[in-house]
């Protein structure tokens, strides 16, 4: 299996977490999110760990809460504690209302509102990461209203291209995100920072790209980062106090996708970090990663019912369930792979190829593509797809007026709903 929280017991049933998927649907209704809280606890756990390990008790992992963000999610990361990083007020509000310490929170985006900025200050958000100029110039004049000094992260394209996905590379030098090491832009909002009186500078922000798996990309993006932090304490007196290197780890949808060792990868990138300071001649920054994916992919998973069953003789078949890209939208978005598996039908042989499909009406409402489940699949089966914990429930919708979905969270044997389903009223709640 592609993750040691499933497993299958004797009558064939998929287990999460150690307790039978397809109960827990009986249970709950389907279609459903299940996600497993000692999982996310052990990937906090393992990047906590490892960071303090390698680069010293300043540094810290923040979880990308834009992975999912609901309440109980905050609370554990808090307990576990990691930062976070959010993106939108949205998700300030949330973590806000779960008691989450803000000083600990990093406010991302490339395009914060002022509505945003004032918020994000009231609420006393640690960190921003600036994206752009014309945002450093307004975090100082919303500060300056508000009688405060920010404290910021200058996010920055340090040009490389990890080579994954183009709809998910943030990188390179072309990327709506941050400022261009190459180009100048860099190195213009630095001293610009440094200027501004309501600007309290901490320090530099990456972010190369999702899904990656080699170590290579962090250490280049690293070495990069540094060169240019010694540049500008050379030319401006400006000591970096932290690297933010960004999220980005890979995690495994699929049986070809490689087993990533986080903790060893996070050691080497500590190594190389070292020598290059010690090189430059810097003192070794407070060092932050911000992973998503890689805290909550693994510890999810989707729960459907079959329903209608599609033969096209000499062509396809189709399997729908009664989700879809509501719930799942990373297939429509870019073909994003995932493992399918019919959960009362473990031990069975898989021969029956199929194009798992939803029930929107949009032909690009495919959850996958050329998938293999046992011959015997019929309506009222169960389907789990595997490792969405991250990027679906924080992307769906309710296009069809579909409700979204409940998360019931697993721990220990137990279970319990974090998140309820969406109800008809729910749907009408803003109408007019
Ligand atoms: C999306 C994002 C992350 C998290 O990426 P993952 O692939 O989920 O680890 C971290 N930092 C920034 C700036 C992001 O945009």
């Amino acid at each position: 299996m592609i993750c040691d929280n499933l497993s299958i017991d004797e009558n064939g049933h998929l287990l999460f977490a150690g307790q039978d998927a397809s109960a827990l649907l009986r249970q709950y209704g389907s279609p459903l999110y299940l996600m497993d809280e000692d999982r996310i606890r052990r990937n906090c756990q393992t990047y906590y760990a490892a960071m303090k390990d390698a680069f010293g008790e300043s540094a810290l992992p923040l979880y990308a809460s834009k992975a999912v963000s609901f309440l109980e999610i905050y609370r554990i990361i808090k307990e576990e504690g990691l930062g976070v990083d959010v993106v939108s007020s949205g998700e300030i509000y949330t973590a806000a209302q779960a008691g989450f310490p803000l000083e600990k929170a990093y406010f991302h985006s490339n395009n914060k509102t002022d509505a945003d900025i004032a918020f994000a200050l009231e609420q006393g958000v640690g960190y921003f990461v600036v994206d752009n100029e014309e945002e450093l110039f307004a975090i100082d004049r919303i500060a300056g209203a508000q009688n405060k000094t920010q404290k910021v992260l200058l996010r920055l394209t340090p040009g490389i291209d990890p080579h994954t996905y183009e709809a998910i590379n943030t990188g390179r030098v072309d990327s709506k995100f941050g400022s261009a090491i190459e180009t100048g832009q860099a190195e213009e909002i630095t001293s610009l920072a440094l200027k501004l009186p309501h600007i309290d500078l901490a320090g530099f922000h990456c972010h190369v790209g999702s899904q990656v798996f080699d170590s290579d990309t962090f250490l280049r993006s690293a070495e990069i980062m540094l060169d240019f932090s010694a540049a500008i304490r050379d030319r401006y007196g400006y000591t970096v106090r932290e690297l933010d290197l960004g999220g980005g780890y890979g995690v495994r949808y699929t049986e070809k996708d490689p087993v990533i060792d986080i903790a060893a990868n996070i050691h080497g990138v500590a190594k190389a970090v070292k020598a290059k300071c010690a090189a430059l001649k810097l003192p070794l920054p407070a060092m932050r990663l911000e992973p998503g994916r890689s805290i909550v992919a693994d510890a999810g998973l989707t729960l459907y019912t079959v329903g209608t069953i599609k033969k096209i003789p000499g062509y396809k078949n189709y399997v729908s369930v009664d989700g879809g890209m509501t719930d799942n939208p990373r297939f429509a978005l870019y073909n994003a792979s995932y493992t399918v598996l019919a959960a009362e039908k473990m031990n069975e042989e898989k021969n029956f190829l199929c194009s798992v499909v939803g029930r929107c009406c949009e032909s690009g409402d495919i959850l996958q593509e050329q998938v293999l489940l046992p011959a015997s699949i019929r309506r009222g089966d169960v389907l789990a797809v595997l490792t969405t914990g991250a990027y679906n429930y924080s992307m769906a919708s309710n296009y069809n007026r579909i409700p979204r979905l409940p998360i019931v969270m697993l721990k220990g044997g137990q279970n319990r709903l974090v998140v309820r389903r969406e109800s008809f009223e729910d749907l009408v709640r803003n109408d007019l």
